[in-house]
């Protein structure tokens, strides 16, 4: 056998790339992912699905159907959508399709900045303000210095939680002559409007949404909604088949569903409101307000956080590397909350005593 250096092989962008980090940990409550707590899927959309009877045939590679289901809910046309498998393969799609310079403020979902370096092209960050909010300041510095082709603006941010202003956005949309990608991903869980009625009025602004947060992350849904001119040059570099025949079917029950779906995502909303109070009550964690399913909070030491949270079954997302001594908990039933604040106040009792009140915010 020779002793091949793969990395030798590997391009040198790759190379130096960290994937992106999706643990399996065991645990009593995964609190992690952004996922939904409720699985919502009907039986009945499993057992008819066309793709259990003719598993030997491609999925419909233009999925129809569920494009033309999307396009009425949203009130776009068929043409103005994109299917991926997930939204991250949107994002990639994008960014093969535009390439670089891609601008995006930090810190937000770390995908974008990992496909950019994947594909070798430019990409900037620009960090947000002490609110989270964009600095649209040096963001329109960023816009006529870089001429970005494409702009992602995560709105509910991740791991922040919050929208961004909506005049900030605008202000960015119309000062660029690249695309302005807004990720809807959270946005069910927001009381700030979606810009998809500005698709009308900005050829330039394309939304993403995905399935993944509201109870189907297993399909592997996400959708790309934009003037069709610029879907049609995305939709070049789509492999063929991209969202498979289940996925596909499963997905069309879910916008049968649509009441239910509703009912699960009022059900996060309300129990964010009531954790956040929770967590504020904890001494030494602060938590931030969110309009996501999920709420960020600070603590004197995340690492310790992160180890006893997981100690007592409880994943979290630590989110140290990225926003100092800080943590992401995704919205649960009322159960596994019960378990990630119970796991909290005894973790945050045994703190070493340290005055974690004057400590500097970000
Ligand atoms: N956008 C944002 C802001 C996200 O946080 C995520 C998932 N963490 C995604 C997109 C990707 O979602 P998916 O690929 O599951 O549709």
């Amino acid at each position: 056998m020779r002793n091949i250096d793969f990395t030798k092989l590997t391009k040198h962008n790759i190379r130096v790339l960290q994937p992106y980090q999706a643990k399996e940990i065991p645990c009593k409550a995964k609190l992690d992912a952004n996922e939904s707590p409720y699985s919502i899927e009907r039986p009945q959309d499993i057992l008819s699905a066309k793709a259990l009877k003719t598993l030997n045939r491609y999925p419909d590679p233009e999925a129809k159907e569920l494009k033309s289901t999307i396009a009425k809910n949203f009130k776009v046309g068929s043409a103005n959508i994109l299917l991926g498998n997930g939204s991250d393969e949107l994002i990639y799609y994008l960014t093969i399709t535009f390439g670089g310079p891609v601008l995006y403020p930090v810190p937000t979902f770390s995908m974008y900045g990992i496909i950019s370096q994947a594909l070798d092209e430019m990409h900037v960050g620009i960090p947000l303000d002490r609110d989270f909010d964009l600095n649209v300041k040096e963001m329109l510095a960023a816009v006529k210095k870089y001429a970005p082709k494409l702009i992602f603006l995560s709105s509910p941010n991740n791991p922040s939680g919050n929208c961004f202003s909506f005049e900030k956005i605008q202000r960015l949309i119309e000062a660029s002559k690249g695309i302005v990608v807004v990720d809807e991903a959270y946005q069910p869980f927001s009381k700030k409007g979606t810009f998809l009625p500005m698709l009308k009025d900005y050829e330039n602004l394309a939304v993403l949404k995905t399935l993944s947060k509201i109870g189907y992350a297993s399909l592997r849904v996400g959708f790309l909604l934009a003037d069709e001119r610029l879907i049609s040059e995305v939709n070049k570099v789509r492999l063929p088949y991209n969202l498979n025949a289940l996925s596909q079917a499963i997905a069309l029950g879910a916008f049968k569903n649509k009441q239910l779906l509703r009912q699960k995502i009022s059900a996060v909303i309300s129990e964010r409101e009531r954790l956040l109070a929770e967590i504020s009550a904890v001494e030494g964690v602060k938590p931030y307000p969110s309009d996501a399913n999920f709420i960020l909070f600070r603590v004197d030491d995340a690492d310790r956080v992160f180890l006893g949270l997981e100690r007592s079954g409880v994943l979290v997302r630590n989110m140290n590397s990225v926003i100092k001594n800080s943590l992401r908990v995704t919205i649960g039933t009322p159960e596994e909350n019960a378990l990630f604040i119970g796991a909290l106040r005894k973790t945050m009792d045994k703190a070493p005593k340290v005055k974690t009140a004057k400590r500097r915010q970000l």
